[in-house]
């Protein structure tokens, strides 16, 4: 057995994942938490058990040092792990990067340099990469963008139309998010219809926390609903998407608003939180069950927003042979699937309700055998994604020379 250690470093959170890139099993996982804080802690799930502390963790460094530390005590031993990479999970590649790379300090520096599109992401990104490779210096180390599936979209449809001197010095585009689990999801979706990803169309929910869409055609994205940032699209957990952009003007004109006060309105005092006080899909269920309007008319704009996307993607791709959902919601919420796709019939989309009720952590079909369009859920899996993305970079490598493989 060979692993990849899977890291996703946010600024106040180190999450991992010890994953086994051919059985596709998480060996171990955990988070540390409240980086920085009085009020540290760390949870580390291996074999089934979970072990938590509550210590103050100072900086990143020391969190995977705990990290480390709680690997050497409770397993699995990291020794005998057959550690082949370090993936890291980076938000932000820009126009820059189109794949996965294997990190060297160019690399780093120019995450670095793409932090003003990220400035919550990136920037910790940074921090933990440097960690990271103090602490595992023999091994490569990968980062996986979650903007690079969508480096494929047209001009067309990453273009805003905006003085296009403006955009081009700030890099004011589209870029798209979740790209590694659009990218795994679609391939896995081809896959469970027996088709090559090729002769595939298809409309991809990522529903989430956050949550966006993509079309993907033939294997290729050719467009998304996040955009600059993760901010625009689908109605989310905290998050507004789309609104007119002239709220933001008329916010901070009139309501004495500063520039962070929108960015946390928009970004996390928004979504069906802003509307119904609840970004939880379960607990919203249960607020429309008693009665709650707020939260009744909180799900009525999510489906109807993410109609519109659904809608529209079909417009875009012309055919489409599947419409895939996944994530939290995507995966768990048969009443959003059934509502997102209600009286498409015409469009050759329905569901089974029987199918659709099947709970399972399996990819399954879950629309009509008539239906010309396959109706999927499929569960993602972004940390496996990366660790199949980093061992497909440096597997060749790692049986010549490990101890090179850092300055490829
Ligand atoms: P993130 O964007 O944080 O990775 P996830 O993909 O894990 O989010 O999705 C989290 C969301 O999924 C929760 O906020 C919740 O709305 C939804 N969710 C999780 N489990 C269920 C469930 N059993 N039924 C309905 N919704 C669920």
């Amino acid at each position: 057995m060979s692993t990849v250690l899977v890291i996703n470093s946010g600024s106040s959170s180190i999450k991992y994942q010890l994953v086994d890139p051919t059985s596709g099993e998480a060996v171990a996982s955990g988070i540390v938490e409240r980086i920085g804080d009085d009020e540290g802690s760390i949870k580390h799930t291996y074999a089934g058990r979970t072990t938590t502390q509550h210590d103050p963790v100072a900086d990143h460094g020391a969190g995977l040092r705990a990290v480390l530390a709680l690997f050497a005590s409770v397993g699995p031993d990291l020794a005998q792990a057959h550690m082949v990479a370090v993936g890291h999970r980076v938000v932000q590649g820009g126009s820059v990067f189109d794949g996965p790379v294997v990190v060297d300090d160019d690399v780093v520096a120019q995450i670095d340099a793409l932090s003003p599109l990220a400035p919550l992401h990136n920037p910790a990104h940074v921090i933990g990469l440097r960690v990271a490779r103090e602490l595992f210096p023999d091994v490569p180390h990968v980062v996986v963008f979650d903007t690079a599936f969508f480096r494929t979209l047209p001009e067309a449809a990453y273009t805003y139309a905006i003085d296009a001197a403006v955009a081009r010095e700030h890099g004011v585009r589209r870029y798209g998010f979740h790209g590694t689990s659009h990218q795994y999801v679609s391939a896995r979706a081809a896959e469970v219809l027996g088709r090559r990803p090729q002769d595939v169309n298809q409309i991809v929910l990522h529903l989430g926390n956050g949550a966006s869409a993509s079309a993907v055609r033939g294997g290729v994205a050719v467009e998304t609903s996040m955009g600059l940032t993760p901010l625009e699209g689908l109605v989310m957990g905290t998050r507004s998407g789309d609104v007119d952009p002239a709220v933001l003007i008329h916010l901070q004109r009139n309501a004495g608003m500063s520039v962070d006060d929108v960015d946390d309105l928009l970004n996390r005092r928004s979504g069906l939180k802003g509307l119904s006080g609840e970004n939880d899909f379960r607990a919203l269920h249960e607020l429309i069950a008693t009665g709650d309007a707020d939260a009744a008319l909180a799900l009525e704009v999510y489906l109807h927003r993410l109609r519109k996307y659904i809608g529209a993607y079909y417009a875009v791709l012309g055919r489409v042979d599947a419409v895939v959902f996944t994530a939290g919601v995507g995966e768990n919420d048969a009443t959003v699937r059934a509502r997102a796709l209600e009286s498409l019939e015409t469009l050759g989309i329905a569901i089974d309700d029987d199918r659709n009720a099947v709970r399972s952590h399996e990819a399954r079909v879950i629309s009509p055998d008539w239906a010309t369009t396959t109706v999927m859920v499929v569960p993602t899996n972004e940390e496996l994604a990366i660790a199949r993305q980093a061992v497909a970079l440096v597997g060749d490598e790692v049986d010549d020379d490990p101890a090179e493989l850092g300055h490829a």
